[in-house]
């Protein structure tokens, strides 16, 4: 059996194999990360076009690996997903995200709200886990509003009941939900009037070809429109020029989030930029 086993490997390209080994190799090490304090949360700020305000962030979990430096989320998400690691990791990022909401409600602004991603996996689990949050938001009397969970289209297109009760057990809870990704994945649409959704954030392969009279430009503005017309807010990911924003601003676009502003960067110097911003 042991020389089978061996065998199966040559019926893979030599990059192949590279890439699997890769992969084992990252997902073990993945296994101790945790516990070796290897993650960490990073911001980016969410800023208000109109004002120019930041009364939120985005959690971007990056991975400080002892050999290989800052592994990105790209990379390890994944590995995380298919080897069921991401339920701790996905604890270990509400509890940061907490603490961080928390912090920053009570020194900088009252309405601030950290905005965490979660993958459908996380999202579909078994309720347990999600009261568990419930009742640690509850010990520190934080309300649920200094949350937002991002998720993406593909989960409420198979709409399965779970995640109906997960989006109603969200909002009791007072968290909010934003859309992540919009326009990529789906042409369907049915799904934003089943499900009350708070935010949508169109995606960066609409914001980074704007232009005027474009035809990214053309599907943006009926986002917006949209959007605002089924009582939803939107945020432009990926801006990176001042004209992008003054386009999605004159589209009535609520909020933007990109290199313009700021990239995603430590908890600490989200803090210092927090406090300057909210100087008088
Ligand atoms: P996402 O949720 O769509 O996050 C936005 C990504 O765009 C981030 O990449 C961010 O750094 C990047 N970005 C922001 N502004 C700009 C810009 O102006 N230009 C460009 N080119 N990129 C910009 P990042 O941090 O590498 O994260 C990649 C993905 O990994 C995320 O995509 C999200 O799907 C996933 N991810 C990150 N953190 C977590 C987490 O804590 N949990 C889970 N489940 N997934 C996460
Ligand atoms: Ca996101
Ligand atoms: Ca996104
Ligand atoms: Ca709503």
């Amino acid at each position: 059996a042991k020389g089978a086993g061996r065998n199966r490997y040559s019926y893979f390209t030599p990059t192949l194999q590279v890439a699997a080994l890769n992969r084992m190799r990252l997902t073990n090490d993945l296994r101790g990360a945790l516990k070796a304090r290897q993650f960490e949360l990073y911001f980016q700020p969410i800023v208000h076009l109109a004002s120019g305000a930041i009364h939120k962030a985005e959690a971007l979990i990056r991975w400080n690996h002892p050999q290989r430096g800052v592994v990105s989320p790209l990379e390890f998400i994944p590995l995380a997903e298919a080897s069921g690691l991401i339920i701790d990791i996905g604890d270990w990022v509400f509890h940061e995200s907490v603490r961080w909401a928390r912090l920053w409600r009570q020194e900088c602004h009252p309405d601030f709200q950290v905005s965490l991603n979660q993958s459908p996996l996380e999202f579909q689990r078994e309720g347990g886990a999600y009261q568990g949050w419930l009742r640690h938001l509850e010990a520190l009397a934080l309300p649920g509003q200094a949350l937002v969970v991002e998720i993406t289209e593909g989960l409420l297109l198979d709409a399965s009941s779970a995640v109906s009760t997960r989006l109603l057990q969200l909002r009791d809870a007072g968290i909010q939900v934003a859309l992540d990704d919009f326009g990529t994945g789906y042409s369907s649409l049915s799904y934003l009037k089943k499900f009350d959704i708070d935010y949508l954030k169109i995606d960066r392969s609409f914001t980074c070809n704007l232009a005027p009279e474009s035809s990214d430009m053309a599907l943006s503005e009926a986002i917006i429109v949209m959007a605002h017309k089924l009582d939803l807010h939107v945020i432009a990911e990926g801006v990176e020029t001042p004209e992008q924003r003054d386009l999605l601003a004159a589209a009535g676009c609520d909020y933007g989030q990109g290199y313009l502003f700021a990239k995603p960067m430590p908890a600490a110097a989200f803090d210092a930029l927090l406090r300057d911003n909210a100087m008088p």
